[in-house]
């Protein structure tokens, strides 16, 4: 017995390394932008989430910059402790606002968000129903909750309603979670299906908006306000760290809901609060999306273009500014994006476990040129593989 109770973590390693699954982390060295100084080389940038190009804006950081001066780089404690801050109300009413709800909270980090509600809201006498493609923060705060776990087909209502039918009545609370623009696909939920249904079968429903906020929306309040549904008794979750640049996580809705989180959301009470810095950042984020809607218009303008451009190859179905080649084997993702990051372009490969099936991921700014788009087009047009 002289084992070392560690050694199964070298060997777990040389498994993910074998499948062509390991992951490490790349240096950028520039501000963020649509083009970025990757490990010393200069790359147009399709790996970000900062659609509207806001997490290197000036107001952004001369906001940051002011908060920190005047508050300091710490926030020293948890909201309800030390913590609370003038301007976490500001930017909590700034997101109620965006997103026309009675309150909003804001969270440390998205996953936070999404953990804290998902617990709070339900628990072993429950039932989840949850999208098979739901992001990891989604099936993680499910799982942390106790409920009882169902997963339907992606965005698949029929699929909903049989498992609604079958087991709905044997639980006390239903929750129906999913993502608003499922993160690495593209596509969006059928959001106004899932209200109906969340009506006819006495369910809450929570919509995961972090690619949606900013972006979607004729106002950038998300996929909510694109399908006309602002207003509808919902739980809106988003992040701060995408579009707005910024960091840390919301949820919008009612106020009853909101006293509620604050009163018993374990990830919101006992952590320390968003810093300064930050929360000024994300403020200055909402600002500029209201009175700027032509960072978001020219997004639009690019997503369409690169969309139509690259018709004939296998794009993944989307509506939004994440388009995904789809591609059989995980090495041949890894392949392309290697190729891709060595002809001057930045596209990170997802491999399996993150989704089902490999693709190259392909994240369009309000910031990118026409030139860029053109230069992604070419490699890809010119690259054997593709065609
Ligand atoms: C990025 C993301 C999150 C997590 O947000 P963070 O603020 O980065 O923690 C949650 N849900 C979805 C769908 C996301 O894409």
């Amino acid at each position: 017995m002289s084992s070392n109770p560690y050694d199964w973590l070298e060997k777990s390693l040389a498994t993910i390394h074998r499948a062509n699954w390991y992951r490490s982390v790349k240096t950028i060295d520039s501000l963020p932008d649509a083009v970025v100084n990757l490990e010393g080389k200069k790359v147009i940038n399709f790996a970000s989430n900062d659609y509207l190009g806001l997490a290197g804006d000036e107001r952004l950081i001369e906001a940051a910059i002011q908060a920190t001066q005047q508050y300091g780089t710490g926030s020293t404690g948890s909201r309800l402790l030390s913590g609370h801050r003038e301007l976490h109300q500001e930017l909590e009413n700034a997101i109620a606002s965006l997103k026309q709800t009675e309150s909003a909270l804001v969270f440390s980090s998205g996953y936070l968000a999404n953990l804290g509600t998902i617990t709070t809201l339900v628990g072993q006498k429950d039932l989840i129903l949850t999208d098979k493609y739901n992001h990891s923060s989604l099936k993680n705060g499910a799982k942390l909750s106790g409920a009882k776990i169902i997963e339907y087909n992606h965005c698949d209502i029929p699929d909903l309603i049989l498992k609604l039918q079958q087991n709905r009545s044997l639980y006390r609370r239903c929750l129906i979670i999913t993502d608003s623009v499922f993160s690495m696909d593209g596509d969006l939920c059928p959001l106004p299906q899932l209200i109906s249904l969340a009506e006819q079968f006495d369910c809450m429903l929570l919509v995961d908006e972090a690619h949606a906020t900013g972006v979607m929306g004729k106002t950038g309040a998300g996929c909510v306000e694109h399908f006309n549904c602002t207003g509808k008794q919902l739980i809106q979750i988003g992040t701060l760290s995408k579009a707005l640049g910024s960091l840390g996580g919301y949820v919008a809705g009612s106020a009853t809901l909101i006293d509620f989180l604050r009163n018993r959301a374990p990830s919101w009470i006992y952590t320390t609060a968003l810093s300064p810095a930050d929360t000024a950042a994300a403020l200055s984020a909402i600002a500029i999306i209201q009175t700027e809607p032509s960072r978001r218009k020219q997004l639009w303008r690019n997503i369409h273009y690169l969309q139509q451009q690259l018709s004939q190859f296998n794009l993944l179905p989307s509506a939004s500014p994440i388009i995904c080649l789809g591609l059989t084997t995980p090495e041949q993702a890894l392949k392309l994006a290697q190729q891709l990051t060595e002809a001057g372009i930045f596209a990170p490969a997802i491999r399996p476990p993150t989704v089902p099936t490999s693709r190259l991921r392909f994240s369009v700014m309000a910031t990118h040129q026409t030139e860029h788009l053109q230069q992604l087009i070419t490699q890809l047009t010119s690259n054997y593989y593709f065609s």
